[in-house]
């Protein structure tokens, strides 16, 4: 619990509102220096809403979520929070904040499948992903924002990857994020991007 944590770790913890594994050791591994907690170990068991309809006002519910679920217990740490998602322009920037249950659900294949049949006959291929993250500390809110531009494939890339990545060809990249590295993919992604922002502000926020 941060009852105990932060007696000794003040102001070097970070309270991140997601229980994502893969989220959590991209934010260890880049900001090293500070020790991250997820909702798990603050024992946060409740399925946080996200009601917004954009990705700054969601990662701002998740956030704020967490800072009133500790009440008294706050003492200054770090709280973040991440949204993100895929924009196309020919669909009007749909999926967006609704990525994730673009087919009624979390199932990835099925979301992938319904992307590629409403972009059917549909030749502007243009789309983005962006990711929002915000950082309260105190009565301070700092927001970081990435994007990475793109297109839509006509077809799936490979197998791998994550999500959407095996139908988005990454114009920085001059191929897609399913054959990508994860290396590759991050030193141009949405959230490295908003990551790079953040550890470059953090210190002086
Ligand atoms: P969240 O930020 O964890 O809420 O993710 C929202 C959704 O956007 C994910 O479930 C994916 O469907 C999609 N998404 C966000 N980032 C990526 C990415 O880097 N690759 C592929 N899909 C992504």
């Amino acid at each position: 619990m941060v009852g105990h944590q932060h007696n000794y770790m003040e102001n070097k913890t970070i309270i991140f509102a997601s229980n994502s594994k893969e989220k959590t050791s991209e934010l260890k591994l880049i900001l090293s220096s500070y020790h991250v907690l997820t909702l798990n170990d603050i024992g946060f068991f409740d399925e946080i809403e996200e009601t917004g309809t954009t990705f700054l006002e969601n990662a701002t519910i998740k956030a704020e979520a967490v800072k009133n679920f500790l009440g008294d217990k706050y003492n200054g740490e770090y709280i973040l929070a991440d949204d993100s998602g895929l924009c196309v322009d020919a669909l009007n920037g749909a999926p967006g904040v609704y990525s994730a249950r673009l087919s009624g659900d979390h199932d990835v294949k099925a979301n992938r499948q319904k992307l590629l049949s409403m972009m059917e006959g549909i030749t502007n291929r243009n789309a983005h992903f962006a990711c929002c993250i915000v950082c309260l500390k105190d009565d301070k809110k700092l927001v970081c924002e990435g994007r990475c531009e793109g297109k839509i494939l006509t077809y799936v890339d490979t197998q791998g990857g994550f999500a959407y990545d095996c139908i988005f060809y990454s114009n920085d990249l001059k191929k897609s994020f399913g054959v990508a590295t994860k290396q590759e993919k991050n030193s141009v992604s949405h959230r490295g991007r908003a990551l790079d922002k953040l550890v470059k502000a953090i210190n002086n926020f």
